[in-house]
């Protein structure tokens, strides 16, 4: 039986899921599908109901804008729901239950493992879904203060108070603090929005500013930084450490981390 795992959202098309999923599906020649499926909020109850009784459905990553009502439509949120509060896989057991996790917060940690932040001024733009994950993940590496900029700044607040993170909140557009880390966790500099406009003067030299936009990868953040010399993380590495998460997951195999530079050249044809 083909194993299946899809990637479900509203809207979906844009999805560099199946792509990734099934370039290391094709490298370890393992017999399994994943496809993107258009799934709007109206119809995520039906959705699930229908993937309990498929033996071969795998499991889902979810994305916008089902990320936060996800977690009441599996059995198991595991800790997700009182942690970083967004979902973005499902997995089935064999019984027909459905577990949730979220792989974002670890995709989006390991580009920088090995810097040492803990103590270290971070500076963070946006507070959606994806911030959140971002935030959990900072707390854990110890990092502080943090200074958020969002358009709507108690979203800021709130996720500074849930995170337990010392910090502040500035409107968008603020003079930046010299913080060790710049993180663009917003929509702002991708494809179709307005460019993330900031003066990056105020970062030291070994500041690292990481963009977790991929379209396009070179966002006007990034290029900004490159002009300045800053070291620069951009959104793919992030996109597909996610992934690599939710294909073991998945699948039980781990993917081919080594042929990254064949998919991300793939993933920019
Ligand atoms: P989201 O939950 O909809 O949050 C969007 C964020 O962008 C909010 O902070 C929102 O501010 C802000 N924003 C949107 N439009 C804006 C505008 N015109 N002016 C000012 N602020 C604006 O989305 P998300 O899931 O967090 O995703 C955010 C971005 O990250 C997207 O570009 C997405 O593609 C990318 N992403 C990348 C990865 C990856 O693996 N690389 C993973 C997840 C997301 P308000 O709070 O004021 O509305």
């Amino acid at each position: 039986m083909t194993m299946l795992a899809e990637v479900i959202g509203d809207p979906i098309a844009h999805s560099k899921s199946p792509l990734i999923h099934r370039f290391w599906i094709e490298a370890l020649g393992i017999d399994a599908d994943y496809r993107a499926q258009h799934v709007p909020a109206e119809g995520l109850g039906a959705y699930f109901e229908a993937a309990r009784a498929r033996s071969d459905w795998r499991g889902c990553n979810v994305t916008i804008p089902h990320k936060l009502a996800v977690m009441a439509l599996v059995d198991d949120p595991g800790e997700v729901r009182g942690s970083i509060g967004a979902m973005n896989t499902v997995l089935r057991q064999r019984d027909g239950s459905l577990i949730g996790t979220n792989t974002d917060a670890a995709g989006f940690a390991a580009p920088i493992a090995d810097r040492d932040l803990a103590g270290r001024p971070v500076v963070v733009i946006g507070a959606g879904g994806a911030a959140h994950a971002i935030l959990f993940a900072l707390a854990r590496l110890g990092v502080g203060p943090v200074t958020v900029q969002n358009r709507s700044p108690l979203k800021g607040a709130g996720l500074l108070a849930r995170f337990g993170l010392k910090g502040e909140v500035k409107p968008l557009g603020a003079p930046l603090p010299p913080a060790a880390l710049l993180v663009n966790a917003s929509a702002l500099g991708m494809a179709g929005q307005p460019p993330l406009d900031l003066d990056l003067a105020p970062l030291p030299e070994d500041a690292l500013v990481y963009d977790i936009v991929y379209a396009p990868l070179e966002t006007p953040l990034l290029a900004a930084a490159h002009d300045r010399g800053l070291e620069t993380v951009d959104g793919l590495e992030m996109l597909i450490g996610q992934a690599a998460l939710a294909f073991e997951l998945f699948f039980g195999a781990a993917p081919p981390r080594d042929r990254d530079e064949d998919l991300r050249d793939r993933l920019l044809a």
